[in-house]
């Protein structure tokens, strides 16, 4: 048996670990170049690998192909894997297959990892024997290797779950839906939306569906499609006697007749959306029999993840907030929704097609002044020039942060929020929230 690994990060090379450890004759392919830790590891394991290039003969000739999520279907050497019908899956549908653990699946356009965390910050604080996995740090596959975890607590992007066939988490959260990567979905957002509810689509009767019932998206699926999974849904509006509500500045979770009670202003996490994703994680502990106190002391003390949110520090009694991790319109609504005092607002970035639109009214309430952070900032410029009083454009952080400061006054919030991602300007989002957080300490 030939197992074809393309791409050799995180999840490949702990794909290709797994396969070996499991007998099948491995091989990697990456089209870009590999990472020397990577290689090591490979070289170690006794792995064959390629770089910058994927030798055809080598690749169609195999059972199966675990490909990464970040590879396109459209490429070529996908193409030709499909038409000679060999199976191209992911790592998460090829890793379950080899552990009994339950799995905890996470989902959604927003907020993913912000409420894995926090459900892994749960369970295992509950003293639950539980990995981490998915998106986030380390590999799952690779962590099945010695698979000593009873359950584990995975983000699962919507690529990771094209590629699953028989995949189904005990219990799966999808946490939101708006448009995102729709160049990945031939432009059309129901691919997209289908592509999220896959995390349920082999569950049974015993597992269950965490969702946001206030998301259009979800309950237009939900209205239409079916699932076998029991549902528990969350709302900030409504009231469910079977699952998690907001009423009188209290969370409400209700899950097999029984209720866990905490006022909101405990909750360590702050913010509309950081209620949604502890709803969620909540949820997901009550399912776990987790005790009552072990959840309150968890929810009070979890100190979220950084660049999603993060107050950095408060200068002259103005606060900072790093939110770099926004880098759709979606997250920003929420990030300006949970501001309480008058905010500059640095935004801008690659752009993947932003209606803003949407923000203008919590703009209007709430954004004094705009720092443009882009190489092309004329969207921004266009949707709210006449909104603001202040407006200015800026090529680097130094003077973002600094032009910032000089249209605050005491009491003001700096919010880093861009909307946008952020390869024109910096390495990636960690870069450029590190960036803000120097800069601002720099002040
Ligand atoms: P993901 O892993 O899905 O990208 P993160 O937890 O990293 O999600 O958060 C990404 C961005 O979205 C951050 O700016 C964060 O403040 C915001 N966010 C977090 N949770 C939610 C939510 N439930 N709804 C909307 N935005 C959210």
């Amino acid at each position: 048996m030939r197992l074809v690994v393309l791409g050799g990060g995180e999840s490949g090379v702990g794909t290709a670990i797994l396969g070996k450890e499991k007998g099948y004759e491995v091989f990697v392919s990456d089209f870009g170049k590999i990472k020397d830790k990577y290689k090591q590891v490979l070289t170690d394991n006794k792995i064959a690998w390629e770089e910058e290039q994927h030798t055809e003969s080598k690749i169609l000739n195999a059972t199966v192909v675990m490909k990464s999520p970040g590879i396109p279907e459209k490429v070529a050497i996908v193409k030709k894997l499909v038409e000679k019908g060999i199976p191209v899956i992911s790592e998460i549908e090829f890793a379950a297959a080899f552990t009994k653990a339950i799995t905890i699946g996470i989902t959604g356009s927003n907020g993913k990892t912000t409420t894995t965390m926090l459900t892994y910050h749960l369970l295992k604080s509950a003293g639950l024997n539980v990995g981490l996995g998915g998106n986030i740090g380390k590999s799952f596959a690779w962590q099945v290797v010695n698979d000593s975890f009873d359950s584990y607590v995975l983000e699962l992007s919507s690529f990771q779950l094209d590629g699953i066939v028989n995949y189904k988490p005990h219990i799966a959260i999808i946490t939101n839906i708006s448009p995102d990567h729709l160049d990945r979905y031939d432009y059309k957002y129901e691919n997209y939306i289908d592509s999220k509810f896959r995390i349920t689509m082999n569950q049974t009767e015993e597992d269950y569906l965490i969702y946001d019932a206030d998301d259009e998206a979800i309950t237009n699926w939900l209205q239409n499609n079916k699932t076998r999974a029991k549902l528990i849904p969350f709302s900030l509006t409504k009231m469910f006697e079977e699952g998690a509500f907001i009423k009188d500045n209290t969370m409400k979770v209700s899950i097999n007749q029984e209720d866990f009670k905490m006022e909101t202003e405990a909750i360590a996490l702050e913010g509309k959306h950081n209620m949604k994703n502890a709803m969620a994680a909540t949820s997901v502990a009550k399912l776990m029999q987790i005790r009552k106190a072990t959840i309150r002391e968890s929810l009070s003390n979890f100190q979220g993840v950084e660049h999603r949110l993060e107050s950095v520090l408060k200068i002259q009694n103005v606060q900072y907030i790093n939110d770099s991790k926004a880098t759709n319109v979606n997250a920003t609504f929420f990030a300006l929704d949970s501001m309480n005092t008058p905010t500059v607002w640095i935004v801008g970035g690659v752009d993947k097609g932003n209606d803003y639109n949407e923000l203008m009214s919590l703009v209007r309430e709430k954004v004094k002044a705009i720092v443009c952070l882009g190489v092309d900032n004329k969207k921004i410029i266009d949707a709210f020039g006449d909104v603001v009083d202040d407006m200015i454009e800026v090529n680097n952080m130094n003077d973002a942060v600094k032009m910032a400061q000089r249209f605050t006054e005491k009491g003001d919030t700096v919010l880093l929020s861009p909307a946008c991602a952020s390869f024109d300007l910096f390495e990636n989002y960690e870069d450029r929230g590190n960036q803000f957080k120097q800069a601002v300490q720099n002040l």
